[in-house]
C-alpha cells in the first residue's frame, strides 16, 4: 500500500503578471492563482499509483489561507486530504525555510512516498523536492515519468527521462520523486469529490503552534537567501519574415542580406 504526499504551490497566474519597473518586484494584485500546472501532472501520478496499488493520497501546501482554494481543486480530483502550512511565522520563506517547513509536516504524517512537481511557474528553482528529500534523509530522484510499486521489495521502480534516453532507478521506500512536466495529462475535477471531502474530512490548517518548529528557521529569519533585484528581459520586436523553401544557399544568401540592410553586420 502507498501512503503518498504531494506537494503542491498556489501561484499567481504568470501568464498575466507583470512587474513594477519602478519597484522591481511581482504586481499580484487583481491577479488570479493557480495550483502550479506541474503540481498537477505530480498530483495525477499519485492518483494513478494510490487506483493501482491502494493508499491514501494526501496534498500539503504552505501558503497563505487563499490556497484552499488549490487544495479544494486537487481533492476535487481525488486526493483524499488537504493540509495547509499557513502562519505568519512563515512569510518571506526562502527555498530553505519552505523546505523546512515542508519536511517537518511530512515528518508527521504516515507516509512511505512523497510526489512533487517538476518546478512552479512562479519562482522555477526547482529546489524544494531535492532539500526536503535532503532534510528527510530518504532517495530522491528527479524527471521521473513513470513509477511502478514493487510491494514484496518496497521499492518503487521510475523510468526518469533525459534529453535522449529514459533511464531506469529503483529507490527503496520511503523516498522522494519529482514528476516530469508534461509526462500525465491531469484528470478533470469532480464535484462529487469535492463534496464529499468537504463535509466528511474539511481542510485542515497546521500552524507552527502546532509544528512548534523553531522561529530561526522558519520565515525571513530561516532564509539565508535574498532576492536583489527582478529585471525584465526587452522583449525583442520580431518582424516576421521568413524565407519560404529549402535552399540552404539561397537562404542564407537571403540571410545575410537582410542582416546588412538592418545594419545588424558589416562586410
Ligand atoms: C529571499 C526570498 C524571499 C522570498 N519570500 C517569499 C514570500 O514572502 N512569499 C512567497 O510566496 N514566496 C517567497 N519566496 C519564494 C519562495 O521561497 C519559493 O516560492 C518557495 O520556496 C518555493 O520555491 P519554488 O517556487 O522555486 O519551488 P520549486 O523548487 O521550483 O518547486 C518544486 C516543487 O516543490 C513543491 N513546492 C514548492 N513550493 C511549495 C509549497 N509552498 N508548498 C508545497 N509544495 C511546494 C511543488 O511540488 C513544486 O512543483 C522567497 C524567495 C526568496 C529567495
Amino acid at each position: 500500500m502507498l501512503n503518498i504526499v504531494v506537494g503542491i504551490k498556489w501561484v499567481p497566474n504568470t501568464t498575466l503578471v507583470n512587474i513594477d519597473p519602478r519597484t522591481g518586484t511581482l504586481i499580484r494584485e487583481g491577479i488570479s492563482s493557480i495550483v502550479n500546472p506541474h503540481d498537477l501532472v505530480a498530483v495525477e501520478m499519485a492518483l494513478r499509483l494510490k487506483n493501482e496499488y491502494g493508499g491514501t493520497v494526501t496534498v500539503i501546501t504552505m501558503s497563505p489561507p487563499s490556497a484552499i482554494a488549490g487544495l479544494e481543486h486537487v481533492i476535487g480530483m481525488g486526493a483524499d486530504r488537504g493540509i495547509l502550512v499557513s502562519d505568519r511565522a512563515f512569510a518571506g520563506a526562502d527555498t530553505l525555510a519552505t523546505s523546512y517547513a515542508l519536511a517537518k509536516t511530512m515528518e508527521r504524517l504516515d507516509y512511505n512516498l512523497i510526489v512533487f512537481g517538476q518546478e512552479t511557474i512562479d519562482s522555477s528553482t526547482a529546489h524544494i523536492g531535492a532539500q526536503v528529500a535532503s532534510w528527510l534523509k530518504i532517495p530522491y530522484i528527479y524527471y521521473v515519468t513513470e513509477a511502478r510499486y514493487i510491494e514484496d521489495r518496497n521499492i518503487i521502480r521510475v523510468k526518469r527521462a533525459l534529453e535522449n534516453a529514459y533511464e531506469t532507478y529503483e529507490l527503496e521506500l520511503p523516498a522522494l520523486i519529482s514528476v516530469a512536466m508534461h509526462s500525465l495529462n491531469p484528470r478533470r475535477v469532480s464535484i462529487y469529490n469535492k463534496l464529499r471531502v468537504k463535509l466528511e474530512s474539511p481542510i485542515e490548517t497546521w500552524s507552527n503552534e502546532i509544528l512548534g518548529l523553531e522561529k530561526n528557521c522558519i520565515g525571513l529569519k530561516g532564509s539565508p537567501t535574498a532576492l536583489a533585484k527582478i529585471e525584465m528581459i526587452p522583449k525583442v520586436l520580431r518582424k516576421n519574415e521568413v524565407f519560404k523553401g529549402n535552399d540552404v544557399k539561397k537562404a542564407a544568401r537571403w540571410l545575410v542580406k537582410k542582416l546588412l540592410e538592418e545594419g545588424l553586420i558589416e562586410i
